[in-house]
C-alpha cells in the first residue's frame, strides 16, 4: 500500500453517516392494523438513500417482520428487560426479542422513563445486554422544557448519555444509535428548531467523543419531537442530524415514506 493510501483517515467523513428514519407505533398497531400498514408502506419504499426501522408492539412484531420481508427495513421492539430470565412478570427479553425475529429496540423512550420509571441505571445494562443479543438498540436522551428553560440540558445529556453508554466498549459505541428527543417536543406539534436540534445533537455527538473520537464520527444520532413530512427535510439537513425517530407522524404510512424520501 503506497504512503498515500495509508494516510486516508479512519473515520469516514460526517456526510458518509447512513441517514436512519424510524418510526415508533407506540401503543398503536393490532396485528390487522400492522399487516394494512404494511401493505401499503411497502411498495412506498422505492430503494430508499435512508435505513428505516419500524418499532411496533411486541404482538405486531411478527406481523411487521413477515409483511416487510425483502424490503429491508429494520423491525424492532420498542423496550425490553436488561435481564434473560426470572420473576419479572410481564417482561420480554433480549433473546425473546432476537428469536422472534426483531433487529433493533428502542431504550429509555421517554414515555417509558416517565410513565414506567425506567432509569439511566437501568438503561447501562440493557443498551450492553441488547448488543450481546445482536439487537440493535437507539438509547433515547432528552431534556424537558424545564430542564432546558434552566439551562440544564447539557447537563442532562451528558448524564444519560454518561449513564447509558458507561458499559459499552469503545469499539462497540457507534453499534449504538442515539435519538436526542426533547420531552417539550413529543407530541406536542413543538418541533426543535435545526439550530436547536443541532446543538444537542453536536453536543451529544461531542460526548461520544470524549469515550472515542472515532465513535463519535460514526455513531448516528437522530433528532426526534413532532417530524412531520413538512419539517422532516430542514432538520435531516443539519450536518449532525442523521435522522429521525417519528411517533405520530409514523402512523400514517404515506406521511412516513414522505419522511424516509426526505432523508434522501
Ligand atoms: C416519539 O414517540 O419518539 C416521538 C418523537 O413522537 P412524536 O413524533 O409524535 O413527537
Amino acid at each position: 500500500m503506497s504512503e498515500d493510501r495509508r494516510a486516508q483517515p479512519a473515520e469516514p467523513a460526517a456526510s458518509q453517516r447512513k441517514p436512519y428514519i424510524t418510526g415508533n407505533w407506540k401503543l398503536w398497531g393490532t396485528r390487522a392494523q400492522a399487516a394494512e400498514y404494511c401493505r401499503t408502506f411497502a411498495p412506498l419504499l422505492d430503494d430508499p438513500a435512508a435505513d428505516v426501522g419500524l418499532f411496533v408492539p411486541f404482538t405486531a412484531l411478527d406481523t411487521v417482520i413477515s409483511a416487510l420481508d425483502g424490503t429491508g427495513v429494520t423491525v424492532g421492539a420498542q423496550t425490553m428487560s436488561g435481564e434473560d430470565s426470572g420473576a419479572f412478570t410481564g417482561e420480554v427479553s433480549a433473546a425473546m426479542l432476537t428469536e422472534g425475529g426483531a433487529g433493533a429496540v428502542l431504550l429509555g423512550h421517554s414515555e417509558r422513563r416517565q410513565l414506567y420509571g425506567e432509569t439511566d441505571r437501568a438503561l447501562q445494562a440493557k443498551v450492553p445486554a441488547a448488543l450481546a443479543a445482536g439487537l440493535a438498540p437507539i438509547l433515547c436522551v432528552g431534556e424537558t422544557e424545564e430542564e432546558r428553560e434552566a439551562g440544564d440540558m447539557e447537563r442532562k445529556l451528558r448524564h444519560q448519555i454518561g449513564e447509558g453508554l458507561e458499559s459499552v466498549p469503545d469499539d462497540r459505541l457507534a453499534d449504538v444509535t442515539v435519538a436526542y428527543e426533547p420531552i417539550w417536543a413529543i407530541g406536542t406539534g413543538q418541533v426543535a428548531t435545526p439550530d436547536q436540534a443541532q446543538e444537542a445533537i453536536g453536543f451529544v455527538r461531542a460526548l461520544v467523543g470524549g469515550r472515542s473520537e472515532e465513535a463519535a464520527q460514526r455513531i448516528r444520532v437522530l433528532y426526534g419531537g413532532s417530524v412531520k413530512p413538512g419539517n422532516a427535510a430542514e432538520l435531516l439537513s443539519q450536518p449532525d442530524v442523521d435522522g429521525a425517530l417519528v411517533g405520530g407522524a409514523s402512523l400514517d404510512p404515506e406521511g412516513f415514506a414522505a419522511i424516509v424520501a426526505a432523508a434522501g
